[in-house]
């Protein structure tokens, strides 16, 4: 493994916002420190002429049928599995995580978005009638419409499907896509941009990637795209929704996650450790729905414990590129790392005891289980972002739910038990985007139902049929279903008579008497 000092690598997006960028961005395999590659940055006046041509783009491919968009998506879709092996080595080289991860976490969900969107895209966004109560003599439909030029700005755990996957939503809904990657892993998103230019059938400038730091992703804002979806942290996402909400142009943000797992008293060990092994170390805990804090009840805290740490000393942790029988790859971003050990020093210093791990070698960063933690601590209440697994012991179900509600982000939530009721039960009262019982992370790659966060972990929801609608916005057409008179008796003029007509209308309809309540139910 390296030496640190030699993959320390790009200046932070949000210090780039400020203090002026380079015109290139050099890409480096954290794992190694090789410079895998550069991109020129987009200029301002680069992002402004793009946005223009996806405009152009956007009005041809909005007139096609739904089912002809989403079969062209299918051939970017076999494209990507065609050389899937190609994309999973850059990802795994520019973004160290394993190569099983490349596979079944960024290429396998984005080939399953586009199958999806073939399967059920036509059918979500047909008009749906509205049914009227008082007004019968007209009928109403409800025609979504594409939005035009959809802006994505993405990060660096997931950059190829939280790009791509958010890419193709908006397409299929008839949209034009504007993407600005991360700065910290940008070829994987040329990669993506040179596969789509080379299927046949897709226009070249309905999809387009600008390269940059935050200035690239602040410049497109301000280009004017119709819609913008912003995945990355709190602090980013604000900024976003304020240059969004000057300009009144509507956002997605899928922001930050601190996912708690409550381990009930019936909890199974085995299979609940090795859901917090998984859930806590997959992408070197680089998930925004990775496992971020553990509420074990006293009744299986300590088995629970003893049987996590155990199977971390089994883990496997290397270069991705050097093996495949590897299970943990190296952290991507050096700043993250900084993050990392600053809430390891702050757990120790107020009494928490690491049980493994908490060391690193460059970007390595051994997967830790730091137990005796509390709400005082920054790794209970903070976003980790790292292999970090924090354990509190609880003496019930009750207390675990409070502390799981005691955070200002609500993203997703895990719960373990035996009991499936329970588990439910339990689930209706964490305040998050989605919980799952007894697994870790599977709802993020079930394209069929929505993803999104409450409380400072965002705004809006991607997958799923809602997911879908929101790249569309939603028209009220309102047409007379029997004919028309010269002039409706609410129209000009108005006359006393009239008015005492309308007045003993409105009692009957929505007073007290017997009369309003039998036509209410009626209507
Ligand atoms: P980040 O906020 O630093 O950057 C995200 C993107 O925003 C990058 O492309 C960056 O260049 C761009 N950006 C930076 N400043 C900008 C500005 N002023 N205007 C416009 N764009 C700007 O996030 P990151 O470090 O890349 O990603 C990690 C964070 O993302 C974590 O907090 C994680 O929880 C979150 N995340 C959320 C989800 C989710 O679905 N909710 C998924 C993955 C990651």
């Amino acid at each position: 493994m390296p030496d640190a000092t030699q993959v320390t690598r790009f200046t932070s997006s949000a210090e780039a916002t400020v203090s002026g960028v380079s015109s290139q961005i050099e890409s480096r395999n954290p794992a190694t420190g090789e410079v895998l590659g550069r991109v020129p940055v987009s200029s301002t006046e680069e992002v402004r002429a793009v946005v223009a041509s996806a405009r152009r783009a956007q009005e041809a491919w909005a007139l096609l049928p739904i089912e002809e968009r989403t079969v062209r998506l299918l051939r970017f879709r076999n494209a990507i599995v065609d050389r899937g092996e190609e994309i999973v080595e850059l990802l795994s080289q520019e973004n160290g995580k394993t190569r099983h991860e490349s596979l079944l976490f960024e290429v396998f969900p984005v080939a399953e978005v586009a199958t999806y969107l073939s399967k059920h895209a036509a059918e979500i966004l047909s008009p749906q009638r509205v049914t009227l109560g008082l007004a019968k003599y007209r009928t109403a439909y409800l025609q979504y419409v594409p939005r035009g030029v959809v802006a994505i700005i993405s990060p660096w755990n997931f950059p190829f499907v939280l790009s791509l996957g958010d890419t193709l939503f908006a397409l299929a809904a008839g949209n034009a896509v504007v993407l600005k990657p991360s700065e910290v892993t940008p070829l994987v998103l040329a990669k993506a941009k040179e596969i789509w230019d080379a299927t046949a059938g897709l226009p070249r400038d309905l999809f387009q990637v600008v390269q940059g730091y935050g200035k690239t992703g602040s410049d497109l804002i301000d280009a004017q795209p119709d819609m913008v979806v912003f995945t990355g942290g709190v602090a980013t996402g604000k900024r976003v929704a304020a240059m969004c909400g000057e300009r009144l142009i509507p956002c997605t943000l899928e922001l930050g996650g601190k996912a708690p797992l409550i381990a009930c008293e019936d909890a199974d060990i085995e299979r609940t450790a090795r859901g917090i092994v998984f859930g806590g170390f997959a992408n070197s805990g680089q998930i925004c729905i990775s496992v971020e804090r553990v509420y074990a009840h006293a009744q299986v805290h300590d088995r629970l414990l003893e049987r996590v740490v155990g199977l971390v000393s089994e883990l496997r942790q290397g270069d991705p590129m050097t093996s495949l029988d590897l299970d943990v790859g190296a952290m991507t971003f050096d700043k993250q790392v900084d993050v990392v050990e600053k809430h390891i020093a702050d757990a120790k210093q107020k009494g928490a005891v690491v049980r493994t791990g908490g060391t690193r070698k460059g970007m390595f960063f051994a997967p830790t289980v730091i137990a005796g933690c509390n709400h005082d601590m920054t790794v209970m209440t903070e976003e980790i972002f790292g292999p970090i697994v924090p354990f509190m012991k609880v003496a019930s179900e009750d207390e675990a739910i409070a502390h799981a509600n005691d955070s200002h982000l609500g993203l997703n939530a895990y719960v373990f038990t035996a009991d499936r009721e329970k588990g439910r039960r339990i689930a209706e009262r964490v305040l998050a985007g989605s919980v799952v019982v007894n697994d870790v992370f599977v709802n993020y790659a079930m394209a069929e139902a929505p993803f999104g966060g409450v409380k400072q972990s965002g705004i809006g929801r991607v997958h799923g049929p809602e997911g879908l609608r929101s790249f569309c916005h939603v028209k009220h057409v309102n047409v007379d279903r029997f004919g028309t008179m010269d002039r409706e008796p609410t129209w000009y003029p108005f006359t006393k008579g009239a008015y005492g007509g309308f007045q003993k209308a409105v009692r009957a309809l929505f007073g007290g008497g017997s009369l309003a309540k039998r036509l209410g139910d009626l209507l």
